[in-house]
């Protein structure tokens, strides 16, 4: 998958852009600040319609505006706008306007590799939890609807305890169950097909312990299905009751990442959490590549900085595996960037404008 062009107008520090991007893809320099990460975000936005970094989409639009614009040429060309006021967000697919976001979610495929990643590893269950349904959701469509529905019973759920009223809340135990025990299946045959794949990757990046995957689950189990789910929501009613939410589901659940069978999260070294950091994002690269049929376009926000050489020379093979297509790769210095993907273009950033 190829990016040719790209307009963005009023995201973040990114005032009015109207470039062509090689089919190689760009080495994007600039000092610290100057809007190398916020035009990654923007890129990617027209992924998921989301940022990349969790951020709100009205934190996203440029200080003192309005609203904001991305559009780029990916066959198709997709555009994506939003404005403060109406907390409107527009989407469109070859000039037509999309009613449902998912149905143009992933139809630009791209995945973004940085070392703010780590937190993937190091943070709590929910950062796992939203890597494997950011990447479920691009490459399933069956997966982005269950999980709508998911948390659309969800949400009633939670509102009916809210109110104090369990009758109302139970009545949406069996929707609750049945998305989410898809959405749990889902994850953790994803576990299972991609466990040996996430294994190899960081042991070639050079991991010496050995390294685990597996989807953690406290109330479902993949033979117990909807019913596992069911019962404990029904066991766990007076609980939900007392603390306004609902405790049982896969909203709950973990993608469990080990070393020698310790949490990587809990005992792993800096070092070792961005190894398998890295290591997710390729499988992410390598998993959208065979749903899509195509290799996605490649995102590294500063990702060779910290590494050693030959850490850096053993990525960069693996790079050449999972994203052989188009780059696009953002560092403060030349000197950051290894030389063999210096056969691009360099674009320079000052200040949210780029020089060619
Ligand atoms: P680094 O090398 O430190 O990672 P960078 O070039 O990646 O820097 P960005 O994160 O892209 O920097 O840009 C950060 C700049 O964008 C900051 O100066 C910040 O003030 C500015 N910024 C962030 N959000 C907005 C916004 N909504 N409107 C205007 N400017 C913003
Ligand atoms: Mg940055």
């Amino acid at each position: 998958m190829e990016l040719s062009s790209l307009t963005i107008r009023n995201f973040r520090n990114l005032a009015s852009l109207d470039v062509a991007i090689p089919s190689s893809g760009v080495v994007v320099i600039g000092d610290n600040g100057q809007g190398k990460t916020n035009l990654l975000e923007a890129i990617y936005y027209l992924v998921l319609f989301r940022s990349l970094r969790g951020a709100k989409d009205r934190e996203l639009v440029r200080f003192g505006e309005a609203g904001f614009f991305v559009a780029g040429d990916a066959k198709p060309r997709v555009t994506a706008g939003y404005e403060i006021n109406h907390r409107y967000k527009k989407v469109t697919v070859n000039g037509t306007e999309v009613k449902k976001l998912s149905s143009a979610v992933g139809l630009v495929v791209a995945v973004a590799l940085s070392p703010a990643d780590r937190v993937i590893v190091e943070g709590g269950p929910s950062m796992r939890r939203r890597y494997l349904d950011v990447l479920l959701s691009l490459s399933n469509p069956q997966y982005l609807a269950a999980l709508t529905e998911l948390r659309a019973a969800m949400k009633q759920r939670n509102a009916a305890l809210k109110r104090g009223n369990a009758t109302e809340a139970q009545a949406f135990d069996r929707p609750v169950a049945t998305a989410g025990a898809r959405v749990a299946d889902t994850r953790h045959r994803w576990a299972v097909e991609w466990r040996s794949r996430f294994v190899e990757l960081c042991t070639s990046m050079g991991e010496s312990s050995e390294p685990g995957m597996v989807y953690s689950s406290r109330h479902w189990t993949p033979d117990g299905g909807p019913e596992s789910i069911e019962e404990n929501l029904k066991l766990r009613i007076e609980r939900d009751l007392r603390r306004a939410t609902t405790t049982v589901g896969p909203h709950r659940d973990d993608l469990l990442l080990t070393l020698g069978e310790r949490e990587t999260r809990r005992f792993g070294s800096a070092g070792q959490q961005r190894t398998a950091a890295i290591a997710l994002r390729l499988l992410e690269a390598q998993a959208l590549s065979e749903s899509h049929d195509t290799a996605p376009i490649a995102l590294f926000d500063d990702v060779f900085a910290e590494l050693d050489e030959s850490r850096q020379e053993r990525l960069l093979l693996l790079i050449k595996e999972s994203l052989p297509g188009q780059a696009i790769i953002t560092a403060p210095r030349d000197a950051e960037v290894p030389a063999v993907l210096f056969e691009r273009p360099r674009w320079r950033m000052t200040g949210g404008k780029i020089e060619q």
